[in-house]
């Protein structure tokens, strides 16, 4: 569903991306970790072209991503992404953060935009919050609105970056459900977190980041239990 091949990626003199190659199956959680710095954001920012590779190519199915006539636009709506800093639009209402790109990007009609970002809502547990503006959420429920609006895109997949590292536990409780529900529908999902307990729970794989480069890759249960590379034994020893 989506391959990374070789991907480098640079900022000036700091090689941030090494030789990344990472395979990821339909339906297929990926749990990325690693240090603060080690390339995780920038490998998902390049994954729906908010960043452009040095080298390497990225495939969603038979669309390369990376390729140079590839609209950004048409990536993004195959690939949702989440961030930590919760985005909507302070000026308009869940429901219209929704209907937004629906309206703009989809070209939907008024009243389907509408059903449809309902039915968004609903999926996030949201359903009568259709009309409170950002500033009357919680950062739970406004991460859960960014959620749903990344969902009415109909991705093929999703990308997390540390979605609940802004919220208090209880707050990251209800995002992290709704994210676990998405891994019971099969949703094939990229996730940055320091989340183990969703990792132990959800990862199909965990990557583990170092440095531009993936150290070591492997299920939960191996990566937690067993690691090979001491670098990822410290790390897991590190946020234990
Ligand atoms: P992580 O998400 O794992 O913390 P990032 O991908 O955010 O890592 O950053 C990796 C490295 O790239 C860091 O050293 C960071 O300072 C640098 N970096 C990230 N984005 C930019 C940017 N837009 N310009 C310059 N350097 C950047
Ligand atoms: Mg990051």
């Amino acid at each position: 569903m989506l391959r990374i091949d070789d991907l480098y990626k640079s900022y000036g003199d700091e090689e941030v991306l090494k030789g990344i190659d990472l395979e990821i199956d339909r339906g297929d959680v990926e749990v990325l970790v690693g240090p603060s710095g080690s390339g995780k954001s920038t490998l998902l920012r390049c994954c729906n072209r908010l960043t452009e590779v040095d080298s390497g190519d990225i495939y969603l199915g038979d669309l390369e991503v990376t390729a140079p006539d590839t609209d950004p636009d048409e990536v993004r709506q195959q690939i949702g992404m989440v961030f930590q800093d919760i985005n909507l639009f302070a000026h308009l209402t869940a429901r219209k953060n929704v209907t937004l790109g629906l309206r703009k990007v989809k070209g939907l009609p008024k009243a389907e935009a509408r059903q449809r970002a309902d039915a968004e809502l609903e999926r996030v547990g949201l359903a009568d919050q259709a009309d409170s503006y950002p500033a009357q959420l919680s950062g739970g429920q406004k991460q859960r609105v960014g959620i749903a609006r990344a969902l009415a895109m109909d991705p093929k997949v999703m990308l997390f970056d540390e979605p609940t590292s802004a919220l208090d536990p209880e707050l990251s409780n209800e995002v992290l459900e709704v994210m676990r529900g998405l891994v019971a529908e099969g949703m094939t999902m990229v996730v940055v977190t320091h989340e183990m307990r969703f990792a132990r729970g959800g990862a199909t794989n965990i990557s583990f980041l170092a440095d531009g480069q993936l150290v070591e890759r492997g299920p939960p249960e191996r990566l937690f239990e067993n690691p090979t590379h001491d670098r990822t034994a410290e790390f897991f020893e590190s946020i234990r």
